[in-house]
């Protein structure tokens, strides 16, 4: 595993989200499986900022996953997981113990749920995984 060294991720609100997304898809290149940690929605969650939040979510959508998925799409089989490691509700200011919600797309993967991809959508599905390495097994054998 090597932990790739990205000019101004500050683990903040102000995080490269253009470095981290170019970063991950050089790194397809020579590695079978790339993990993208942003902190900022969590940091905003924290501050209870929801303008904040939705922010740092837009810009890892734009900068991060949709590059990724252009990305991913140029090999013959890939897979993408979309989840936080665990919600920081704005109103609650901390973390909770709900489920987070999770998005997975690519090569086999079958299901098609028309649901928002928000903590809600997730209380109220029925596919609960309890542990985070099992979502990972989920994931990389789905
Ligand atoms: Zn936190």
């Amino acid at each position: 595993m090597d932990v790739l060294d990205v000019d101004g991720a500050t683990g903040y609100l102000d995080t490269n989200y253009v470095g981290k997304g170019a970063a991950a898809i050089a790194a397809l290149d020579s590695h079978d499986l790339v993990v993208v940690h942003v902190e900022a929605p969590d940091e905003a969650g924290h501050l209870g900022d929801a303008d904040a939040k939705v922010e740092a979510i837009e810009r890892i959508d734009e900068f991060v996953v949709g590059p990724l998925l252009k990305k991913l799409q140029s090999f013959d089989e890939w897979r993408i997981l979309v989840a936080p490691d665990h919600p920081t509700p704005v109103g609650k200011r901390v973390h909770s113990n709900d489920p987070p919600p999770f998005c997975m797309a690519g090569t086999r993967v079958h299901s098609v749920l028309k649901r928002p991809f928000g903590e809600a959508a997730a209380r109220s599905s029925d596919l609960k995984i309890e542990l985070g390495h099992e979502l990972t097994e989920y994931f990389l054998r789905a």
